[in-house]
């Protein structure tokens, strides 16, 4: 069995379809795979037949405020019709079209026109910066989506707005209620110190998480090991998933990332009681 349980479709910031994924997984021998789009849990037509042997797994990735900062829980397992992770997930993508159209007011005042007719023409059901930094792109406003971010987009620059996210307790407890498994997604990824990381593992346990992100596309092996030793002392239990969002980013690919350790295997969230393939 080879899992990988975080990905994006062109429903949130990915640039493919469900079906695509899907293939993709199977091409590169994934067995079980999670679509885990922000703030939106994607769930195929009851009518639709499977398109290949590949293991769809319901998921999605939602955004948190944690002290002063931004984290991300990712779900999985869960029904996407549960009332409870089906009202937060609605009100998560209310607060990104408020906070896209405060972005557009920022915009227009430098000038830059047309962000609101760009997302309208766009696929997708949860609105990201990301979205944002192509419109910026395509505008030539900037050269490409780093910058976009590092001007516009993220904290500092010239269109930053603070987005209102729900809190890890709420996002813990919806996915939970819908019977899912909630995973810290990517914790290296948030810039925070080896005692700050230890306090966000403690607060995320503690608020009903019950599995850790330990690999990922381009980590470290000694963090990988620090990840999974936490996970085990923490009693939680592990997860893999590469976060592939286009096939042009070349360095990530579904599938592409290191695999779990054996003594963390033991952990592996295939071994949780709420997993159902
Ligand atoms: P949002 O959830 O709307 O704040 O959008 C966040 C998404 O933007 C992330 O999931 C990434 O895919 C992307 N992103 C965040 N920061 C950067 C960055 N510095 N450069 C490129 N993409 C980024
Ligand atoms: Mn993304
Ligand atoms: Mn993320
Ligand atoms: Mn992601």
């Amino acid at each position: 069995m080879k899992a990988d349980l975080h990905c994006h479709s062109y429903f949130s910031d990915g640039k493919h379809s469900p079906d695509f994924l899907l293939k993709r997984a199977e091409t590169n021998n994934i067995s079980h795979l999670a679509i885990t789009d922000h703030d939106f849990a994607y769930k195929p037509a009851k009518a639709e037949k499977p398109k290949s042997d590949v293991h769809l797994i319901s998921g999605v990735e939602i955004s948190c405020k944690w002290q002063t900062r931004e984290i991300h829980i990712v779900g999985i397992g869960i029904d996407p019709e549960n009332s409870v992770l089906d009202s937060l997930l609605f009100k998560q993508r209310e607060s990104r079209k408020i906070r896209a159209e405060k972005i557009n007011k920022l915009l227009v005042e430098l000038n830059i026109h047309g962000l609101m007719n760009y997302l309208d023409s766009q696929r997708a059901i949860s609105i990201t910066r990301s979205h944002v930094a192509d419109f910026l792109v395509l505008s030539e406003a900037t050269k490409n989506r780093k910058s976009a971010f590092s001007r516009f987009l993220g904290k500092g620059g010239r269109a930053f707005i603070p987005a209102d996210w729900t809190s890890m307790e709420e996002a813990n407890h919806a996915i939970a209620d819908s019977g899912g498994i909630s995973i810290l997604a990517h914790p290296s990824r948030y810039q925070l110190s080896r005692y700050q990381l230890k306090c966000l593992i403690d607060t995320f346990k503690n608020s009903g998480g019950m599995a850790l992100e330990v690999s990922y596309a381009s980590i470290n092996p000694s963090i990988q090991r620090m990840l999974e030793e936490a996970a085990l002392e923490k009693g939680l239990f592990v997860s893999a998933g590469s976060d592939f969002h286009d096939t042009k980013a070349h360095w990530t690919d579904i599938g592409k990332f290191p695999q779990i350790n054996p003594m963390a295997k033991k952990f592996a969230v295939w071994r949780h009681p709420n997993w159902c393939p």
